[in-house]
């Protein structure tokens, strides 16, 4: 299986993955950065000198909003560019959208070299928005890229999960309701082959537009109808508006209390830190029910519907033809979706796969039956070891620490990244070059580990000699009992206040 691709990407307008098949099974990497998730938000954060994806990217969505980009795969394949502000450059949804492929590459934990791939595409994306894709691919620093079609992805995730990659001929549906878009596509298994018949969809409909309702049609006129605002709404949505932070930061909340809202009846939202127009501290606990959340997604889910009929009116079909909806994305986790479609159709809703990353799995079941095209003796040559010399406490009281590194070899196009082991810092990508700083924040009271890792342009690891540096926050200050293990550090704690080895 070795000359096979084996990788297969999900891509997605919010949230992507990266899986590998191995031997007759998929695996989807965790996100180091994540802890427990397999997915990475597709969203980019630029920093004047470093660049971050993924959730810490995200949560730069309330404190700088002007340097962070999401949902640019909507604008794949289009001339449209993002300004960035913190660089002064304008990025394309390609430039973007590799990024999110080279942090991607960061999740695989074995040691395979990345040049082959396949990325998956909507089933409406045109040549050009595939080629703007492959391109992607390609700034990423995988050599061959094969494109893949979302709902075969998730019909080959569906088949080998039922470990019968023939499926009975027939037709089915498959439901794509992710956070930004909808895509639904009448999926055909013929003498064999699995083929996409028709599709329909909406780039502008997906959770992220049902968060965008809630704090829009009843976080704030509840508001409104407490305190005193002048149009809250556009003082929230514009982007020199006052609360525009706190628009985000609701947003987010909102997100969170409508993922709860698919496993309990109701969930509160509180509303702090604003001030009203008389001088009143606003203070609210707002209590959302499913049947609010329900109500107010109602007309979007209709329209999937909707789409749903216009395609089997198209192929003259009727529900009986079809042997089920697969539904597939995040937002298929709302029980309300599921009932609403079946009950409308009479189609039965099929929630076998895993929504979140039943794209992802079925592109590497399909990476495993690709040829790889890369020959060894073309891939480039590694890179010639990198030596790095650190220094920093090993034992510290303060709430951040300096680390320092001197680094020996060549450094040019090469980049690093510090990442805490909790996931809770990120450096972010930046420059390598023969001396670098970095504040590395620590946990108080336990053992803060981090990795550096240096990196190719194309973010492929490069090999260095540094080990996981290792800061004790707190312990032995106030006299408590070490654990074990950090008894071991005994030496270390006798001599904190001296710099290790340094010459630098
Ligand atoms: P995409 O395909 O657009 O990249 P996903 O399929 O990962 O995205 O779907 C992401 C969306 O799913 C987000 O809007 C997220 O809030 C939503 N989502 C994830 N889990 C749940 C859940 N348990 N209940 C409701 N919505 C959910
Ligand atoms: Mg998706």
């Amino acid at each position: 299986m070795e000359n096979t691709i084996n990788i297969g990407i999900d891509l997605g307008t919010t949230n992507s993955a990266i899986a590998k098949f191995v031997k007759g099974d998929v695996i989807v990497f965790n996100n180091p950065l994540d802890y427990g998730r397999s997915t990475l938000p597709s969203v980019v954060y630029y920093k004047k000198d470093r660049i971050v994806v993924g959730n810490k990217a995200k949560e730069y969505l309330e404190r700088d909003p002007k340097n962070v980009v999401g949902l640019f795969k909507r604008k794949m394949g289009t001339s449209e560019s993002f300004q960035i502000k913190s660089i002064n450059e304008s990025k394309t949804p390609v430039d973007l959208s590799a990024q999110v492929l080279k942090e991607l590459k960061t999740f695989v934990n074995t040691g395979d070299t990345l040049d082959s791939v396949v990325i998956t595409i909507p089933a409406s994306f045109d040549s050009i928005q595939s080629n703007a894709t492959k391109e992607a691919g390609k700034q990423a620093g995988f050599k061959q890229v094969v494109l893949l079609q979302e709902p075969i992805a998730a019909s080959l995730a569906y088949a080998n999960m039922k470990k019968s990659k023939e499926l009975s001929d027939g037709n089915w549906l498959v439901y794509d309701l992710g956070g930004g878009t909808f895509d639904v596509a009448l999926v055909r298994i013929k003498d064999g082959e699995m083929k996409v018949v028709d599709h329909e969809g909406d780039n502008f409909l997906g959770g992220s537009d049902f968060d965008r309702l809630i704090v829009e049609k009843l976080i704030i006129p509840k508001i409104s109808e407490q305190y005193t605002f002048e149009d809250l709404e556009n003082q929230m949505k514009s982007a020199t508006g006052k609360y525009n932070a706190k628009y985000y930061s609701l947003l987010n909340q909102a997100e969170e209390a409508k993922i709860r809202l698919s496993a309990v009846s109701s969930a509160e939202i509180i509303v702090e830190r604003m001030e009203d127009e008389e001088g009143n501290d606003v203070d609210m606990e707002i209590t959302i029910t499913k049947s609010e959340f329900n109500d107010l997604i109602k007309d979007s889910i209709d329209g999937t519907i909707e789409m749903i009929k216009t395609i089997l009116t198209r192929n003259s079909l009727t529900s009986n033809d079809v042997q089920f909806n697969l539904m597939v994305g995040g937002s298929t986790f709302i029980p309300f979706v599921r009932q609403r479609v079946e009950e409308v159709l009479q189609i039965p809703a099929n929630c076998e796969i895993d929504p979140t990353t039943a794209v992802a799995i079925g592109a590497a079941y399909y990476a495993a039956t690709k040829q790889k095209e890369v020959s060894k003796d073309k891939s480039e040559k590694k890179q010639s070891a990198i030596s790095i010399k650190a220094s920093y406490n090993k034992a510290s009281k303060e709430t951040d620490e300096l680390f320092a590194a001197r680094i020996k070899g060549n450094t040019e196009g090469l980049f690093y990244k510090i990442v805490r082991q909790d996931g809770g810092f990120d450096s972010g990508l930046k420059e390598l070059s023969e001396r670098i700083n970095e504040d590395l924040p620590l946990v108080e009271n336990t053992y803060n580990f981090f990795t550096l890792t240096v990196y190719d342009g194309q973010n492929n690891v490069i090999e260095t000699d540094i080990e996981p540096i290792g800061i004790n926050s707190g312990f032995g200050i106030s006299g408590q009992p070490l654990p074990e293990d950090i008894c071991l550090e005994v030496d270390d704690l006798q001599s904190r206040s001296n710099k290790i080895s340094l010459d630098i």
